[in-house]
């Protein structure tokens, strides 16, 4: 069956990208799984390691472990120099006007806990509307809900239309001088849609808005311009882009996050403490109270420089073609449902066969080696949006082939052929 599959369908004329030498950076592509080889598509919930990040990491404890900002000595120079040496990469990565706009957190979900409750508990006043859309993770809607409860504010829901895309017109029909703002995924997780941020950006600002991305799945795809966007805030998950877990980005236009209070507090984000009151550090440090994920700071430092590294038009064209060959090949499969269309999509194939049970049919692909995830992806209201409940989601990175796409539709068609 396997070998079937590029019979079938002509895979599109290879796109020039050196994949076999970028796998050798990524150890654990060669790891067999139950004496299969491990076909990862499981990218959307996280993306495996280079080399150069676990080695980082490994050279940040051997050689420079101390905490940060405080001891006078070599090694707390060494490790401050490679946690803001860190951040200044990610300033650069994500065009930022200055490392002084990126604050470190936890990922995505913190970020956006971090803004709702900061820049949200002083900004959101009775009867202001929180616009968001069908496509959010609950990331980027619970903590909204929490906090329009709180202050007694209402939420907006953009709705997406039979492809995933966004519909625009609603978009603007729900902006007015009560929005106060406006929060959107850059990628979807479920189905990969590309929302046109920099307009929508415009369209909120008009009516003083301002605007939160979630770039969780955007920034391991694609280069990110945070000022070019014109975006007031910008959050994202070390994790989803070849960095380890545990680290993440909140970036804030500098003039947004001067006004920001502290979050959380403690040590680290001071100025002076007395028992009659306390003041707090500059930003971005005000942010961060405590010690911070050091060692995963300068690891998503060394992600940076990796991602930098590579051409990213390449990896972009790699990843299309990959996508243009999953969506023809998973089309040949009897009875099978690809969900999302929308154009300039990023590679995420959410899918269900007809028939079949999408956790059985998960099974057996993991059987074979194969990760995917299956369940409603922690976009609940996205899957209603579609009228489904759950779907199995195939997410492809740069370091994926047409071999394992392949392998992906063969051990689909032999789950469908009821060979196992
Ligand atoms: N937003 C999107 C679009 C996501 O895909 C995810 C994770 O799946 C998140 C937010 C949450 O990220 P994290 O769990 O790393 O905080």
């Amino acid at each position: 069956l396997r070998e079937s599959v590029p019979a079938r369908v002509p895979a599109p004329r290879a796109a020039d990208f050196p994949v076999a030498a970028i796998r050798r950076d990524f150890p654990i592509l060669h790891r067999p799984v139950d004496g299969n080889p491990l076909v990862w598509l499981d990218n959307a919930a996280t993306t495996q390691k280079p080399l150069a990040v676990v080695e980082s990491l490994v050279d940040y404890y051997l050689h420079d472990n101390s905490n940060v900002h405080r001891g006078a000595h070599a090694l707390a120079r060494r490790a401050t120099e490679a946690y803001e040496g860190a951040r200044a990469k990610v300033a650069a990565f994500l065009g930022a006007g200055g490392p002084e706009e990126v604050v470190f957190v936890r990922g995505t979900t913190e970020a956006v806990n971090l803004v709702a409750g900061s820049w949200g508990e002083a900004e959101v006043r009775a009867g202001d509307e929180i616009v968001l859309t069908e496509l959010e993770h609950h990331a980027n809607i619970v903590p909204w809900q929490q906090l329009a409860r709180r202050r007694r504010a209402t939420l907006k829901v953009v709705p997406i239309d039979a492809t995933g895309a966004l519909d625009l017109d609603a978009f603007r029909a729900l902006l007015s001088q009560r929005t106060a703002l406006v929060a959107v995924t850059h990628a979807s997780n479920v189905l990969g849609t590309v929302p046109p941020i920099r307009e929508m950006v415009a369209l909120a600002h008009r009516y003083g808005a301002r605007v939160l991305v979630d770039g969780a799945q955007a920034v391991g795809h694609f280069p990110v311009d945070v000022r070019a966007l014109d975006v007031d805030f910008y959050v994202l998950s070390g994790h989803k882009m070849f960095a380890p877990t545990g680290i993440g980005v909140l970036y804030a236009k500098r003039e947004v996050l001067a006004t920001m209070g502290p979050w959380q507090t403690g040590g680290n984000m001071i100025d002076r403490v007395t028992f009659g009151g306390s003041t707090f550090a500059g930003q971005p440090h005000r942010m961060e109270a405590g010690t911070a994920d050091i060692a995963g700071a300068v690891g998503l430092g060394a992600a940076v420089d990796y991602l930098r590294g590579l051409d990213r038009e390449r990896v972009r064209a790699h990843e299309r073609h990959l996508a243009e060959h999953a969506c023809r090949a998973l089309a040949e499969v009897p009875g099978l449902r690809l969900f999302g269309a929308a154009p300039g999509r990023v590679a995420v194939h959410s899918f269900l066969v007809d028939g079949t049970d999408p956790v059985a049919l998960a099974a057996h692909l993991d059987r074979r080696g194969i990760a995917v995830r299956v369940g409603h992806h922690c976009a609940q209201p996205t899957l209603a949006a579609l009228g489904e409940a759950v779907t199995v989601r195939a997410s492809p990175a740069f370091y994926n082939t047409t071999d394992e796409v392949d392998a992906l539709v063969g051990a689909v068609l032999e789950f469908v052929a009821g060979g196992v």
